[in-house]
């Protein structure tokens, strides 16, 4: 039993579905489980429907509509035949997110961005195990909200294990080829839950993990994990075999080519996650696994754009002490910020974070009231994991250093 993920970029347009098939052709699809994510950036046109909804914004009805379109002209191109009943099956879904939104009372902005956002997976997997079915990859569509079970934390619900293992011991059925979606679960009162942006991985794991899978493959547009994102980095260069640890770190720092919650379940498990390139799939890309290390040994880059760099010190020139760090953790937990790097002196304490949820200026508004306050906003944060000297030089060059800490195997810069 195999299980294998395919994220929005693999399935961006109709030859993206084509060459799933073709990925399932060459590499074999028997006993596979195929989690897949919303096509191309759909998750993110949800989010605009979502808040357009919310902001009673004449543009709703328009921002639903360019998701149909989207839909529509991938089916037109995949099944000529416009008879075909796919396209009354994605209608119908269609309908059912009108008709969700026409009814809706909930004022809570998460259980409804839950309940609306899945359609961007409902479609693609509809859409693309029926294009399966139709070319003779035989496949079940699964509802993945039959068997992921989850507490009602909407947008970013917790797993309910016991529940969760119960169900596909129960239901699953691994000796066909299956397709579902990746990123959704639901709660004890079956409304539709997700498990946090990008988490289609995660779904991959947790399957994995509760069909005792042989390997997880995640189908990516990179040969496999890089020691840097390509897309700020030249010279990126491929990592044949990484620990699970290493993983698990490159993850936390920010290598967003791996969804943090994706390792533990496999570790566990002593499942090997293999990370290919769905344009050469019989390359053997990365391999995630039990005791390797991270081979080439290389220094590993990270960069988080768009980062704030806060310095606090105390108005009377006291020193910074642990009552006024847990009041300030609080405040930055209270705002949501997602804390990257701290660090502290005797009368100065500093922290990089990512302003995820757009509440820096009533945080900044609150420090200030107990703290002299200094802040940058656009900073860039690199990690590198296995530094030398010379990762460190190329990293600082015509960049304004604002804050440096060094760790035996990390070092962590905050540039301007
Ligand atoms: P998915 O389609 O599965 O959601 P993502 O776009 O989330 O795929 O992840 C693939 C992207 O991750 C790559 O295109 C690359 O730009 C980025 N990335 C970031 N860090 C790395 C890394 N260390 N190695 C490879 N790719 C990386
Ligand atoms: N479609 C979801 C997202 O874009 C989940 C995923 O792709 O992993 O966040
Ligand atoms: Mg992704």
């Amino acid at each position: 039993m195999q299980v294998f993920k395919f994220g929005g970029a693999s399935v961006k347009n109709a030859e993206g579905v084509k060459n799933l098939a073709s990925v399932l052709q060459q590499v074999g699809y028997e006993n596979t489980l195929v989690v897949v994510s919303a096509m191309g950036k759909t998750t993110n046109a949800l989010e605009i429907v979502i808040k357009n909804y919310f902001d009673n914004k004449s543009e709703l009805q328009s921002s639903i509509q360019d998701v149909k379109k989207y839909h529509n002209e991938i089916l037109l191109e995949l099944f000529e035949n416009t008879q075909h009943a796919v396209f009354k099956k994605v209608s119908s879904i269609f309908e059912d997110l009108d008709y969700f939104l026409s009814r809706n009372k909930s004022p809570d902005y998460n259980f409804v961005y839950d309940q609306v956002i899945g359609f961007g997976e409902l479609t693609s997997t509809t859409i693309i195990s029926t294009y399966l079915n139709e070319i003779g990859l035989k496949n079940n569509w699964l509802d993945v909200r039959e068997f992921i079970k989850t507490d009602d934390y909407y947008r970013r619900a917790n797993v309910d294990w016991e529940h969760t293992q119960y169900k596909i011991k129960t239901n699953f059925d691994s000796s066909v080829l299956n397709i579902t979606q990746g990123f959704l679960g639901s709660d004890a009162n079956n409304f539709t839950t997700t498990l946090g942006r990008e988490g289609s991985d995660y779904t991959a794991a947790i399957f994995a993990y509760c069909l005792n899978a042989e390997s997880v493959t995640i189908w990516k547009d990179v040969p496999g994990v890089l020691n840097a994102d390509p897309r700020y980095f030249e010279n990126a260069q491929l990592l044949n075999s990484i620990s699970y640890r290493e993983a698990i770190e490159l993850a936390f720092y920010g290598a967003s080519v791996i969804h943090p919650k994706t390792l533990q379940p496999l570790q566990q498990k002593e499942i090997p996650l293999f990370v290919k390139s769905f344009l050469n799939p019989k390359n053997s890309g990365t391999m995630v696994g039990k005791g390797i290390g991270l081979e080439p040994d290389i220094p590993c880059y990270i960069v988080k754009k768009n980062q704030v760099l806060i310095s606090l010190s105390s108005l009377d020139f006291s020193y910074i002490v642990e009552e006024n760090i847990s009041e300030i953790f609080k405040l930055l937990h209270l705002y949501k910020m997602k804390v990257d790097v701290i660090q502290n002196s005797a009368i100065s304490f500093s922290v990089c974070f990512e302003n995820t949820y757009n509440n820096l200026d009533r945080l900044l508004q609150h420090l200030k009231a107990k703290f002299k306050v200094t802040f940058h906003e656009n900073v860039s944060l690199y990690t590198v994991r296995h530094y030398n000297e010379q990762a460190i030089t190329s990293i600082e060059s015509g960049k304004e250093l604002l804050l440096k800490q060094l760790t035996q195997e990390t070092i962590q810069i905050v540039t301007k």
